[in-house]
Order: structure tokens, then C-alpha cells, then sequence
């Protein structure tokens, strides 16, 4: 679908720079666009759906989930007037003016742009990573270091350039003895980081030693299996953290060929600025930073981004002006309020939406619908993404079907029942039988084509 319409400005990525150089620019009454993501380069929210506790992001003295401080940046981002379309972007044009930015459901003109496509941590893929993913294994050690579960614990960082070695000497604050895991027989980091570590009595250095997998048990992982690939030498690590300090890869396909980059794919600014070489592009956050790389930096440089934007927008009259009140109300409802579960005094057969396992229960014996299930659980990211996703497929079915979300967290043995290996979930059950179900995150369209499978031929969604 493409749209005559110039915009402003278009937001390419839904992280803390993102959300950031939206709230700005529409305050700045751009109403700017935004491709929030769906699957490249990580989840809609960015980097921070993927972790439970910030305790480092400035307002939040109790700290603050990942996903739960997102979801709030969002929702100002959307206060002020900002479209967001959960899709990727799948190419850019800057070769013309107005650039276009199109995604597979649309094609978007726009004066300027600004980049926030952010980094992705590289990972080793060890075999059992997913399992201990957070749960052992992290990928930022100023992030996750200081989590009660790794205080006095022997702890191993992957990795040899001055991240690693500054990780490394990072995790002595809180790990009783940390080992650095270091593929060659020298480390990469500078000559200062290096004496740092080296001289650093709670820290031990194997060298040629690669991390060719983890163990643990009851969900939390307690070592790593080494390699030696000098002696050909396996062994076992007692560890109860292994850090990856391996690089990143910036999202940055897009572009290549049409913005300078540096030759690790970082967008390269101007000293001091977030301008590129393409006058009227901006880049913010992780995509152009390989040295800060926190949430509120990400942030910072997505305000300079937007501010830009703005005055060069003016300074060469392209601008429109789209006055506007904020939308709403700010939202009161955080990520962490749980939905009240349906008991016998409250759950109403006729009602499409319902929440918890007595629900399930009656409507799996009474229900002539087709029953859509959602299994959830608190701190997963990809959950929160789902939800306004789910919540919008559901209002085309008022009536037409019933649906459930269950957290499994809270009812365990339901999730067990189901078989229920990982959130989201979403399974579906006719006449007391499941008869498909869909794992993980996935496009508004496959969820409907699967109510449509099953739902009679008289009766469709609402149009
Ligand atoms: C596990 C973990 C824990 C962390 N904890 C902390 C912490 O406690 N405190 C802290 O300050 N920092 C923390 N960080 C670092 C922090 O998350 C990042 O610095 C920050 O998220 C960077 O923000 P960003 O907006 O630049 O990019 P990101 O958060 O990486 O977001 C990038 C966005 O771009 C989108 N995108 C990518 N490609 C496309 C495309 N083709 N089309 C559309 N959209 C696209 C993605 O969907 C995503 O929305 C943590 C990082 C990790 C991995």
C-alpha cells in the first residue's frame, strides 16, 4: 500500500532511542511514523524486551522491568500522536528525495529519518543457550552483573578484546572469582586493560579455551564446558554466570551502500552530533554507539536526533505542523498489573474474553466456540509485544469465539497439563480437543488465518 502522502519523519526502530526521538518529534508536532519491528534485528521495544530488571535507568528507584519500562515509552510516544506500525522495514531509499521507507504491507515517503535500528549482541549458539538464556547467561555484564544471583558466585566472561577485559574487572565487584575465556593465546585489549586483568588477583585467565556448551539444573545453569584448543584438553567449569563479551553486529543491511559506515556496520555521525552522511538522516542509540551502549544513552541521542530533525525540517521548509492534544490520558495500567482471573461469581459463558484456568476449565466443557488460548508469563518480553497484537485479532472474533489467557506462572500445573513448553503460546481447543497451537511471537495474519481454519464457514470475523 503506498500513500501519496509526505511525512516528516519516519522512526526506524522501536528501542529506547526510538521511542525517544518520537516522543520529542511529536511533541514537535511532526507527527512522526514509526516502523517499530516485528523480527529483524530483535523484538518491537528492542534489547530491553529481552531482560527482567533495569535498575539503572534514571526515575525508576525501584527499578523497573525491561518490557514494563518500554511498554511505558510507548505508550508517551502514542500519547503525543505517533503512528507505530509493528512491521520491519525491508528497504530504504536515500538515493531520492523524498527517501521511501517500505515495509511488506506498506511504502512510506518521508522528508527525514531517523535510524535507531539499534545492535545485536552476537551469541555463541551453544547448544543449550536458549535454556540458560537469563538464567545464567547474559549479554551485558553492567546490566545483569549486580543480580542477586550472581553475588559471590564464581562467574566466567567470554571474550578478549577491552570489553571482555572490562567485564571482566567489572564482575569482581560483585563475583567471588571471575574467569576470562579467551580463544587465542593474547588478548586483544589495550595494553592498560590488559595489566588490569592480568593483574587482578579474583581474576583468571584460560587461554586458548572455548565455551562449547553450559549445564545446569532446575532452570539455572551452574557451569560451562570448556575446550582447550591447544591440548584438545574438555573440562568442566563450576560457574553460575558466563557473560558474552563477543561484539556486536549493528542492524544496519539496510543501508549498506547508502550511508557511511564504519567497517564493523556501525552508521558513522558526526563528531559529537547523531547526523550521517546523508543530510536529513539521523542515526541514534546503538546503532551508531559501540562504546556506551545503555538504555539511557540510546535515549539521549534519539532527543538529539529528533531535535535535529526538527530544525532542519524548518530550515528548509519542508516542514508541516500537525497541532494536536496529547491522545489520551497517560496510562495507568502498568505491564506488571496482572488481569483479574475469572471465578464462579464472575465468569460469564457469553463474554468472547476471559482470564485464568477456572475459565479454561468451564469453557473447554461448555464452550461451542472455538477457544483461543494465550499462556503468558510476566518478565516475557515477546509476551507484552503479543498482547495489543492478540487483543486487536480478538476484537474481529467478538462473539464469534471465546479466548483465554492464562499465566502460567501463577497456574503452572495448567501450562503443564497443555504441554506448554515456552511463552507466548497460543494454542487452540474445539469440541474438548486441542487441534493447533502457534509458538512464539508471530504476524497478526497467521493468528487470524488459524481462527479462520477452524471457525464454521457461516461465521467469520467482523470486517
Ligand atoms: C540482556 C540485556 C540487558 C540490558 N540491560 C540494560 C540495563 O539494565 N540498562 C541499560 O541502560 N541498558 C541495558 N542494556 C542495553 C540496552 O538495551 C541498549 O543499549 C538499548 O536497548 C539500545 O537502544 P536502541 O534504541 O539503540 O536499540 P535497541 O533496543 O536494540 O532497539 C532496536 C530496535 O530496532 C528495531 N529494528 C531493527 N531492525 C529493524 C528493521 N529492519 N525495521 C524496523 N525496526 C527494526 C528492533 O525491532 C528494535 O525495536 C541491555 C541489553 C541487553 C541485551
Amino acid at each position: 500500500m503506498s500513500n501519496s502522502t509526505v511525512e516528516n519523519l519516519v522512526i526506524i526502530g522501536s528501542g529506547p532511542a526510538g521511542y525517544t526521538a518520537a516522543i520529542y518529534a511529536a511533541r514537535a508536532n511532526l507527527k512522526p511514523v514509526m516502523f517499530e519491528g516485528f523480527q529483524a534485528g530483535g523484538l518491537p521495544g528492542g534489547q530491553l524486551m529481552t531482560t527482567t530488571d533495569v535498575e539503572n535507568f534514571p526515575g525508576f528507584p525501584e527499578g523497573i522491568t525491561g518490557p514494563q519500562l518500554m511498554e511505558r515509552m510507548k505508550a508517551q510516544a502514542e500519547r503525543w500522536g505517533t503512528e507505530c506500525y509493528t512491521e520491519d522495514v525491508t528497504s530504504v531509499d536515500l538515493s531520492r528525495r523524498p527517501f521511501i521507507i517500505s515495509s511488506d504491507e506498506r511504502e512510506v515517503q518521508a522528508h527525514s529519518i531517523v535510524i535507531a535500528t539499534g545492535a545485536t549482541a552476537k551469541r555463541l549458539g551453544l547448544p543449550s543457550e536458549n535454556q540458560f538464556w537469563s538464567h545464567g547467561i547474559s549479554a551485558c555484564a553492567i546490566c545483569d552483573g549486580a543480580t542477586p544471583i550472581f553475588h559471590g558466585q564464581s562467574l566466567a566472561v567470554v571474550g578478549g578484546g577491552d570489553s571482555a577485559a572490562e567485564e571482566a574487572v567489572y564482575l569482581t565487584k560483585y563475583g567471588d572469582h571471575v574467569h576470562l575465556l579467551v580463544r587465542r593465546d593474547q588478548l586483544r585489549a589495550s595494553k592498560t586493560m590488559q595489566d588490569r586483568v592480568l593483574n587482578n588477583p579474583n581474576i583468571t585467565v584460560h587461554w586458548n579455551t572455548q565455551a562449547v556448551d553450559v549445564f545446569g539444573e532446575n532452570g539455572r545453569m551452574s557451569g560451562v564446558k570448556l575446550h582447550n584448543n591447544q591440548t584438545g584438553e574438555e573440562s568442566d567449569l563450576q560457574v553460575k554466570g558466563l557473560f558474552y563479551a563477543i561484539g556486536h553486529t549493528p542492524n544496519t543491511s539496510l543501508f549498506q551502500g547508502q550511508l557511511d559506515l564504519d567497517d564493523v556496520g556501525y552508521v558513522i555521525t558526526k563528531p559529537g552530533s547523531v547526523e550521517t552522511s546523508v543530510e536529513g538522516v539521523y542515526a541514534a542509540g546503538d546503532v551508531q554507539d559501540h562504546e556506551f551502549r545503555q538504555a539511557v544513552t540510546a535515549a539521549g541521542t534519539g532527543c538529539m536526533a529528533a531535535m535535529l530533525a526538527e530544525r532542519w525540517l524548518s530550515a528548509n521548509n519542508l516542514i508541516q505542523e500537525y497541532h494536536q492534544k496529547p491522545e489520551s490520558e497517560p496510562p495507568t495500567q502498568t505491564a506488571n498489573e496482572k488481569p483479574t482471573a475469572d471465578t464462579e461469581a464472575t465468569f460469564d459463558i457469553n463474554k468472547t474474553r476471559h482470564v485464568g484456568g477456572y475459565a479454561l476449565r468451564k469453557l473447554f466443557h461448555e464452550s461451542d466456540r472455538l477457544i483461543m488460548v494465550k499462556y503468558v508469563s510476566p518478565n516475557c518480553g515477546p509476551c507484552h509485544t503479543l498482547k495489543p497484537i492478540l487483543n486487536k485479532v480478538v476484537d474481529a472474533y467478538l462473539g464469534k469465539i471465546h479466548f483465554v489467557e492464562v499465566d502460567i506462572e501463577a497456574e503452572p500445573e495448567i501450562a503443564e497439563n497443555a504441554m506448554v513448553t515456552g511463552t507466548p503460546t497460543v494454542q487452540f481447543f474445539k469440541d474438548k480437543e486441542i487441534v493447533d497451537q502457534l509458538k512464539g511471537l508471530k504476524q497478526k495474519s497467521e493468528y487470524r488465518q488459524m481462527i479462520e481454519k477452524y471457525l464454521p464457514a457461516e461465521v467469520s470475523a467482523a470486517r
